[in-house]
């Protein structure tokens, strides 16, 4: 079973290397200060006639999360084994792999035996990283390409751009850097896994 704590832990890794480096560059390139208010995640709020909220660390629209949860409905059945979805694990499991929590379990059981569980697991970390990846650009294009003036980091803390930003310095930046971050995964991704489980 992967477990939660497992992913995690990596995916917060990944996370780390994306925010030790673009906190650095968004210091030198951009340089907001920090102001504390109270918003974390899973707050909605108004602002600029906007609904806000913040998911994985991420600020966005509360529209665009209503389209993440339409995508990640449950439908009454699990699609493989057919059997009533119905527990909080079967909800987790499906969003992932689009199967009940049995067959994920069954499914990784089989991966062990054939000892291609590292593998599959890797695979799922990397996934993840660049998830967070495309979520993290497409929130830092939104914030550098409207007014809005508000940095939310990952611990909800709301920072604020301070002065003028050079857009077109940003942005140059902003590509290099997840450029890098990317091939960092990948990198991950390739790495031999001495598969023994
Ligand atoms: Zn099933």
């Amino acid at each position: 079973m992967l477990k939660k704590e497992f992913k995690r832990k990596d995916v917060e890794r990944m996370r780390n290397l994306v925010k030790g480096k673009s906190d650095e560059s968004a210091e030198i390139q951009v340089g907001y200060t920090s102001k504390k208010e109270d918003h974390k995640e899973g707050d909605v709020w108004e602002e600029d006639g906007k609904k806000w909220t913040i998911k994985d660390g991420i600020k966005q629209t509360a529209t665009k999360l209503d389209e993440v949860k339409k995508e990640a409905i449950l439908p009454l059945f699990c699609p493989k084994c057919k059997s009533l979805m119905k527990h909080r694990n079967d909800a987790k499991m499906y969003k992932i792999h689009k199967t009940c929590f049995d067959c994920v379990v069954k499914m990784e059981h089989k991966l062990k035996i054939e000892g291609k569980y590292k593998e599959y697991e890797k695979n799922i970390i990397a996934d993840n990283a660049k998830d967070y990846l495309d979520h993290l650009e497409q929130y830092l294009l939104e914030a550098i390409n409207t007014s809005n003036t508000q940095y939310v980091s990952e611990k909800g803390e709301v920072e604020r751009w301070k002065g003028g930003v050079n857009k077109d310095e940003f942005l140059e930046k902003m590509k290099t850097n997840f450029t890098d971050f990317r091939k960092q995964v990948d990198e991950y991704k390739n790495k031999n896994t001495n598969d023994k489980t």
